[in-house]
């Protein structure tokens, strides 16, 4: 007898899905890889990044792009064996900068932002969350008048959208939020409605134990492939045929391999970052840092520190270069002098990321009783339960609260 619906991923995006189908009535088994470490989910720097509409493709990217490549441990890097691999996807990502396309990923970035806050609010009342949450804002740092001002019409397109912001042009007005940065910091916007999970492995591991208590399965399976058969979705795992009426794929990282077998060809993409964790006492973080031209983070977690960032185009077999990790953290310590650097553990993971810096939400192409929940790139965490919940309006037959055409598989 086939299962009601499976979901593939245990991800924050898989949990999140399966508890908001959960919720709707169904029963829900979900199947995730034994190798825990792989989720990009466990270890992020744990933002409800609400106002990071602008996507990563922003017009005159590519002429930034060759300097910051030359750079080898800069913010965006290509290992040499990866280059010949991602140029299609670079390609794409080029075209995603021109200026229609650009405003049209931000709107529909946008439209996601708004349904995935209204939706966490839904999901930290339903899941009694709230105790793992620290609304403390974010100030992002521009270190000069020149840096600044470049900001400043990527800020007004957030006001566009309803991002509420206050441009702080003086080092008092910056310590205000934060005292302690280094004096290279002059200008910062601060985001008061950011807010941070206190750690992002609590919260995945919280919200997949609510989905137990109530019912839900989980099962250690790596899965191969899914083969279509007329009443029934046949899902081959390494160990077995798993028969379900339905199916979301929401295997990160992954997601465009099982989408291949349904004949499917998404361009997904991992965007390796990295991070290294501080124990308690290490800085006496007040908000969320951003340092946008270093492309890092400094986050609180567990009342520690977590220093993280990057982007490297490099796939999802190579192994890590930790090296990135120390450059960021060397940077942090610049920016935060008081910061205690000793005694971090660092971590490597893979962002699923395609060209437009979008993800795909809703039904293969291929197949429309598989429906897809993945590439969402910096933003999982932040687009989770609104994911969670546009899947859930789908797959219960219910019109979507927002226009789905820009997530669609087949945009590309
Ligand atoms: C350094 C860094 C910092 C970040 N900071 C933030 C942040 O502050 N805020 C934010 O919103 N986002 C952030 N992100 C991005 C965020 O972590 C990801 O977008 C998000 O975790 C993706 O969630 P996911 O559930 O889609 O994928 P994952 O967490 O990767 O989960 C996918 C799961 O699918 C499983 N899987 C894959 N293939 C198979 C298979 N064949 N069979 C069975 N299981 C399979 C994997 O084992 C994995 O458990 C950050 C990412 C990085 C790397």
């Amino acid at each position: 007898m086939p299962s009601d619906m499976i979901v593939i991923g245990a991800g924050i995006v898989g949990i999140s899905t399966a508890l908001a189908l959960q919720s709707r009535g169904r029963a829900v088994l979900v199947l995730d890889r034994p190798d825990p470490a792989l989720k990009a989910s466990a270890m992020n720097a744990g933002a409800f990044a609400f106002s990071d509409i602008v996507p990563l493709a922003t017009p005159g990217i590519m002429r930034k792009a060759p300097r910051w490549l030359l750079d080898p441990l800069g913010p965006l890097s290509v290992p040499p064996v990866y280059a010949l691999k991602i140029a299609p996807w670079m390609m794409r990502f080029w075209r995603a900068s021109w200026p229609d396309r650009y405003r049209a990923s931000m709107k529909a970035q946008a439209s996601l932002m708004r349904v995935s806050q209204a939706a966490l609010t839904r999901q930290v009342t339903d899941a009694s969350a709230q105790h793992l949450l620290q609304a403390e804002g974010q100030l992002q740092l521009y270190e000069g008048e020149r840096e600044f001002r470049a900001s400043l019409p990527g800020w007004e397109l957030r006001r566009e959208h309803g991002i509420r912001f206050e441009l702080l042009e003086t080092r008092e007005a910056i310590a205000a939020y934060q005292p302690g940065l280094d004096p290279r910091f002059t200008h910062a916007a601060y985001t008061p409605d950011w807010t941070n999970t206190c750690d992002p492995a609590r919260w995945l591991s919280h919200l997949r134990h609510v989905f137990e208590s109530r019912g839900g399965r989980c099962e250690a399976e790596d899965v191969l492939r899914l083969v279509r058969h007329e009443d029934h979705i046949e899902i081959m795992t390494t160990n077995k045929a798993v028969t379900t009426r339905q199916v979301v794929v929401a295997a990160g990282a992954w997601s465009h391999r099982l989408a291949a077998s349904l004949g499917d060809h998404i361009p997904l993409e991992t965007e390796r970052g990295y991070n290294t964790t501080l124990d308690k006492g290490a800085f006496d973080l007040k908000t969320h840092l951003t340092f946008p031209a270093h492309g890092f983070v400094v986050t609180k977690i567990n009342g520690g520190v977590r220093v993280g960032g990057a982007v490297e185009l490099g796939g999802l077999a190579l192994g890590p270069n930790y090296r990135r990790a120390d450059i960021l953290l060397e940077k942090a310590r610049r920016f935060l002098p008081d910061l205690k650097t000793e005694g971090g553990s660092q971590w490597m993971g893979f962002r699923p990321s395609l060209p437009d810096s979008l993800p795909v939400i809703g039904r293969s192409p291929g197949d429309g009783r598989v429906l897809y929940a993945f590439g969402h790139g910096h933003l999982g965490l932040t687009q989770s339960a609104g994911t969670a919940e546009l899947i859930a309006d789908l797959v219960g037959g219910n019109r979507p609260p927002i226009d789905l055409t820009a997530f669609s598989a087949s945009r590309f």
